[in-house]
């Protein structure tokens, strides 16, 4: 799955939390959030807002929602931010307020997204490719429930199944997560395991055989 699919499939997460996606996006969609964590992550604070967007009685709803100060600037820095680099973004952001300005029970989710701190910067690992043609890159990014590993790669056998292992430092086995080979073409996928950053010692990518195809000691 390359980045542009990425950013185009993330920005139809509110319509499709909302069933407005029709059968042929949802599959597509559905089949990107196999493989990509960060989409699942989005999904999960969607869907919340959409349950509450369900129970709103529209009779009911008369006074304006209150909106905690400064988040009209947050929203509008956000929004001027993410225009200048991702267009598809913003316009997912759109729907995200404008579902918080309905419920305004909602607003406290979307407040959460706007002023949420930027990322912890990613830890590069060098990976060593096993199979000839595989090339591969891959960041590491700590969380308190595990670690999650961002892959970058092409090479892997169009349409073939991956398996992707975290080993800790005991050498135990935790599955993180699969993914379908895309040939010549790139693949980024978030893969996350429940290791902590400071038990993982490495993960590798395995074929449908079991074979190692890629390798990575951190
Ligand atoms: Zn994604």
């Amino acid at each position: 799955m390359n980045g542009e699919s990425h950013q185009v499939l993330r920005a139809q997460l509110g319509a499709y939390v909302l069933g407005r996606l029709d059968e042929p996006e949802c599959v597509a969609l559905q089949a990107h959030l196999d493989c990509c964590g960060d989409c699942r992550a989005e999904l999960a604070e969607l869907v919340p807002v959409a349950e509450a967007l369900a129970e709103v009685d529209p009779d009911r709803v008369s006074d304006e929602p209150a909106v905690p100060p400064g988040l009209g600037e947050a929203v509008l820095g956000r929004i001027r931010a993410e225009r200048r680099t991702v267009r598809r973004r913003s316009a997912r952001l759109s729907v995200g307020v404008a579902l918080a300005v309905l419920t305004g029970t909602a607003v406290g989710y979307v407040a959460a997204d706007l002023l949420r701190l930027p990322p912890a910067p990613l830890e590069t690992v060098a990976v060593q490719q096993l199979a000839a043609r595989v090339a591969a890159s891959a960041n590491l990014v700590p969380h308190t429930w595990g670690t999650e590993i961002k892959l970058t790669a092409r090479g892997f056998e169009q349409g073939a199944g991956y398996r992707v292992v975290v080993t800790d430092r005991r050498g135990g086995d935790h599955p993180a997560g699969e993914f379908v080979g895309n040939g010549a073409g790139e693949i980024r996928c978030n893969l996350s395991s429940a290791v902590l950053r400071t038990e993982a010692a490495g993960f590798r990518v395995l074929d449908t055989e079991g074979r190692t195809v890629l390798a990575a000691a951190f």
